[in-house]
């Protein structure tokens, strides 16, 4: 035993079981019981993959499921958004374009190696074989702002910036046609979404942009994909009402003058019994209010999270 608790994720060691999964006539989600979720379409002549795991040896696992169902080439990899467990496994795609928001484009130059060593440090598991990661960052080839429309042959696909949530430049895949949405992790499923560089006060209005596209599958963040209307709806009541609930505790302990530490305590109780069995939970809660606190206090943009400032942070709420 060492003085310090560790991350909670650091204990965190058990495989997950992958689920692949068709949601509608051009639309796959390979899910791993809440680990990363990697969204997939096929269109007439070509693949779209959004978000790509962590690491290129897993990667390796995506594109073996994608070639039981189609031998088309994989042409472009979606950035959601600039999260390292969801960018470095794109090399072995060997993409044609990598596609990503201006936004995320500059979180990667402001904060990617930094987010880069955070994450690895963070969650070990979640980088199986790092070492096939190539070294440097993993660079989007196109850009946009709000929306980007692309034809897999007759297929349209709009990729789409709805606001603000999970982070500044986060990207939905939309299908129209079949209506069916891959969200990053702008929406989970029985699963602790990550807010550790959120904006907590946007988060809420874009799920409601979310919801006005009407979507009839989902493929979330992290948990099971969500198929029918009301499984939908059900995913972007949780995240949103967790969200809300972390806001509330926070905004409430900081006008009462309390400190981070204290604020900490009172919203990991208060959320506990209601979200303590979604997974990640206890990793997730000390970034989450610490960035609420943040952004309620003084920062209306996130603090770029090092491997110094995940130490110092979680000896702070947890030593
Ligand atoms: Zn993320």
């Amino acid at each position: 035993m060492t003085a310090t608790k560790t991350f909670a994720s650091q204990a965190d060691l058990e495989e997950k079981q992958i689920s692949f999964v068709q949601l509608s006539e051009h639309a796959w989600a390979y899910t791993a019981e809440g680990d990363p979720n990697t969204g997939i379409v096929i269109g007439d002549d070509a693949v779209l993959v959004a978000d790509t795991q962590a690491t290129p040896a897993m990667a390796a696992d995506v594109i073996r499921r994608i070639r039981e169902v189609t031998d088309k080439p994989i042409k472009y990899v979606v950035l959601t958004h600039y999260h390292a467990v969801r960018v470095l496994g794109a090399s072995a795609y060997q993409p044609q374009q990598i596609l990503a928001s201006q936004d995320t484009y500059d979180l990667i130059v402001e904060r990617g190696e930094q987010d880069k060593a955070s994450e690895i440090g963070r969650f070990p598991r979640l980088f199986r074989n790092v070492e096939t990661v190539p070294a440097g960052m993993t660079w989007p080839t196109i850009t946009f702002s709000g929306k980007l429309t692309l034809w897999l042959g007759k297929l349209e696909v709009q990729l789409l910036q709805l606001g603000r949530g999970h982070t500044k430049g986060d990207t939905v895949v939309w299908l129209p046609k079949e209506r069916t949405l891959l969200a990053g992790d702008l929406v989970e499923f029985d699963a602790t979404p990550y807010a550790g560089d959120a904006y907590f006060k946007d988060w809420r209005k874009t799920l409601e942009s979310v919801a006005a596209l009407k979507p009839v599958a989902l493929v979330p963040g992290r948990g099971p994909a969500l198929i029918g209307e009301e499984q939908v709806a059900a995913g972007l009541k949780s995240t949103g009402a967790f969200i809300a609930d972390v806001r509330a505790s926070v905004e409430a302990g900081v006008a009462a003058g309390k400190d981070l530490n204290a604020v900490y305590k009172d919203t990991f109780a208060k959320l506990k019994p209601k979200y303590g069995h979604w997974v990640i939970f206890d990793h997730c809660m000390p970034f989450d209010v610490t960035r609420c606190y943040d952004e309620a206090t003084q920062y209306a943009d996130p603090l770029i999270w090092t491997a110094d400032r995940d130490r110092q942070m979680w000896e702070t709420l947890e030593g």
